[in-house]
């Protein structure tokens, strides 16, 4: 991209407070921006922030030339308006897949930035072959940024999608019944042997400090004909699925894709 256009891509990184995870996770996104040769310009924000300064912070940087794509680290606060913030990102930049434009395409199944935990989560599914057709996916979990539009991209593969919340009754009779599983609860551990049924492919997005999943690794690794990894599974490929959509919104915006 370098030489065809003498641009670099950029990712712009807006991270509110100082949470100690999600400064981590910031820093990992910009180490692996440095080591694609993607540029990364940091905007750290103190935690008293207002919403309408933290919006308009976001405008200026989707109308910035120079900024390719733009994430904002979730969670920013509890006395902020997430969504507002999200919605301020241009589309054309949204390279997380968390606006409401991103959400729409992932469900109409158009083409579009995909949020960056499901989207890897798919491109796993597809390294490792893994047919969606006609199967069962159940996916635990229906946040915005990752139970959601998982199920979304799911459907979008012709899976049988069934979701499963905090208020599901009788989660486990629904969860043995899934082919393809996906642990999106945060908390740790929730899915365990007799929650899976034999074979089935499991994929654990959950992380906690220690590097512990939502997956009960230790007695579901037997019955699960494919499960991810914590760390190193479901974890990279959201940094690297990020990484992707900023080099294809660059050249989108640079009119070289
Ligand atoms: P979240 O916003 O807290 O959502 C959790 C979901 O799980 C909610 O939909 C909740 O249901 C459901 N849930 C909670 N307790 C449950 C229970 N007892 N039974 C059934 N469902 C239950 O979390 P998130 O942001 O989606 O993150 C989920 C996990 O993924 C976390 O471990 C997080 O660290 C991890 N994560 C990893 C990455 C990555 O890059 N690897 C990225 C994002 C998140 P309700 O909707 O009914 O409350």
């Amino acid at each position: 991209m370098r030489r065809r256009t003498g641009t670099t891509p950029c990712l712009a990184t807006v991270l509110v407070g100082d949470d100690p995870a999600s400064v981590t996770y910031v820093r990992m996104k910009r180490n692996r921006c440095a080591q694609a040769g993607i540029d990364s310009r940091h905007v750290p924000l103190p935690s008293s922030i207002t919403t309408d300064r933290l919006v308009e912070v976001i405008v200026s940087l989707s109308s910035d030339p120079k900024v390719h794509g733009i994430l904002l680290q979730h969670p920013v606060g509890p006395h902020l308006d997430e969504r507002a913030a999200f919605e301020a990102i241009a589309p054309q930049k949204d390279v997380d897949g968390v606006t409401g434009h991103s959400f729409a395409a992932m469900a109409f199944g158009r083409p579009g930035f995909v949020s960056c935990t499901p989207g890897g989560i798919l491109r796993l599914l597809d390294e490792y072959q893994v047919d969606l057709t006609g199967r069962h996916a159940v996916v635990v979990g229906r946040s915005a940024i990752l139970g959601r539009p998982a199920g979304m991209l799911l459907l979008a593969r012709d899976a049988t999608v069934t979701y499963c919340h905090s208020r599901t009754v009788g989660l486990s009779a629904i969860t043995r019944g899934a082919d393809v599983l996906v642990a999106a609860v945060g908390r740790p551990g929730f899915i365990t042997g007799s929650d899976v049924k034999p074979g089935a492919v499991v994929v654990d997005a959950g992380y906690h400090p220690g590097g512990v999943g939502d997956v009960d690794v230790a007695s579901v690794r037997d019955r699960a004909g494919l499960i991810t990894p914590v760390p190193g599974g479901v974890g990279p490929m959201t940094i690297a699925v990020l990484l992707a959509q900023t080099v294809q919104a660059a050249a989108r915006q640079l009119g070289v894709d």
